[in-house]
């Protein structure tokens, strides 16, 4: 590291979770700053937060505006940085808070998802050459027009990865409430164990697959620009994992990680007329929606009449409402018979480079499910994994099973 590094810290909702935990935080940015080093620091909502403002809006309306949702929930964050500098200030550290506009962070207009388009750190930069520690709302930009937007849940995780990488920082470290990546959930799978390191395409496996510890955009974006960072705790100073491009030693393990995703739900479209572009129109218009779809299964229909089949496809739980409205607004154009929502199914998840290179694993997964009496719905595969649909139920008792059949 250069003697002077510049170094992007972002800490979680748990890490800013009291205002011990700040002063714990300002504490250890206080540190790297006396040391010499550059640093900016992002934070997210004190935990719980984000949760209790989505709380007050439903309370209101089921599906409020999204405009609207970002106006409120981009509070959160705002709270984090002014206390977060009012604890530097407190041990003399000169501290500047930023909003993420002020950080020059400007995404596109899709609200509750925006992407970011491009950042441009001039105020970071004046603020850190005067020897300020700067801290950055995470979760939030604002379009070229002055709307404010957020980046998703769990966005503040890539609020700091794109500030590395637009900073060209030295080192980007993750802070949180475990002491890095593990095989598993420990708070599912008490005997997971810490990874210390894992690839790029793994992480994106396992943080769309439920493994909440990076948001999956946030992974995406440190692949594309090639930014190493590391996941660690805040509360110790034990090294955390280190997650970067795949190297040949990383083959040699077939299941690097299982993960559970307990957030998901399944909409399945009964009696679809089977005939060419009525997938496309459907998709088409969940994808208007700004809704993610994931796993589609389709099943053609025995019954009499005309050619006709059973339409299922997963989305994130939070979406299910706005999914079920398009798909409802679509019943006349498309006149399929009735649609089925299920909110009891979780999506579990085996992920590792080495499944390249192995074979049977699908078979040894499906083995180690029945045995556990779990049934499995949809299947979906990949190079590098294999996705399940379960009772959620079962999920539990699933993932430790099939850790411990495939990582001990
Ligand atoms: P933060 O508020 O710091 O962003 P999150 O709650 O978003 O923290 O993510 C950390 C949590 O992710 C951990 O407490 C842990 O329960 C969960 N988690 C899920 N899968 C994993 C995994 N494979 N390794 C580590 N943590 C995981
Ligand atoms: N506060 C936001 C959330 O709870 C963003 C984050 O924590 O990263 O989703
Ligand atoms: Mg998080």
């Amino acid at each position: 590291m250069k003697s002077m590094a510049l170094i992007v810290q972002k800490y979680g909702g748990t890490s800013v979770g009291n205002t011990d935990r700040i002063k714990n935080v300002a504490r250890r940015v206080a540190e790297y700053r006396k040391r010499g080093d550059q640093v900016v620091v992002v934070v997210s909502a004190m935990s719980g937060v984000t949760d209790g403002l989505i709380k007050l809006a439903k309370d209101i309306v089921p599906l409020p505006s999204e405009r609207e949702m970002d106006m409120l929930l981009a509070t959160g964050e705002q709270q984090t940085i002014a206390l977060t500098a009012i604890a530097l200030h407190a041990i003399d550290q000169p501290a500047v808070s930023m909003t993420g506009a002020q950080a020059g962070i400007v995404t596109d207009g899709v609200h509750t998802k925006a992407k970011i388009h491009n950042i441009t750190p001039k105020q970071v930069h004046d603020a850190l050459d005067a020897g300020n520690v700067v801290i950055v709302a995470g979760f939030q930009g604002e379009t070229k027009d002055g709307q404010i937007t957020t980046l998703g849940r769990g966005g503040s995780d890539l609020t700091a990865i794109a500030l590395a990488a637009a900073l060209k920082a030295d080192l980007c470290q993750i802070y949180t409430d475990v002491d890095g990546v593990y095989t598993a959930d420990p708070r599912l799978v008490p005997n997971a164990t810490k990874l210390t390191e894992i690839s790029y395409d793994e992480m994106l496996e396992l943080a769309s697959l439920g493994a909440k510890v990076m948001q999956s955009r946030s992974v995406e974006f440190a692949k594309k620009f090639g930014v190493v960072f590391e996941v660690r705790s805040s509360l110790n100073d034990n090294p955390g994992t280190i997650v970067k491009e795949e190297t040949k030693s990383m083959e040699g393990v077939v299941v690097r990680g299982v993960s559970l995703d307990k957030n998901q739900a399944k909409v399945t479209l009964v009696a679809v007329p089977d005939k060419p572009g009525v997938a496309a129109r459907i998709f088409k218009a969940i994808g208007d929606a700004t809704v993610n779809v994931d796993m589609i299964v389709q099943n053609i229909s025995h019954g009499s009449g005309s050619p006709a089949t059973d339409l299922s496809f997963t989305v994130d739980k939070p979406d299910l409402l706005k999914a079920q409205k398009v798909i409802e607004g679509l019943k006349s154009e498309i006149g399929y018979k009735e649609v089925l929502t299920d909110g009891n199914i979780g999506k579990l998840s085996i992920v590792g480079i080495g499944m390249k290179s192995h074979a049977g694993v699908a078979g040894k997964l499906f083995e180690t499910l029945a045995n556990e009496g779990v049934n499995i719905g949809m299947i979906s595969t990949s190079e590098i994994k294999i996705s399940v649909t379960i009772d959620l139920a079962k999920g539990e008792q699933a993932i430790k099973a099939v850790h411990k059949a495939f990582i001990g």
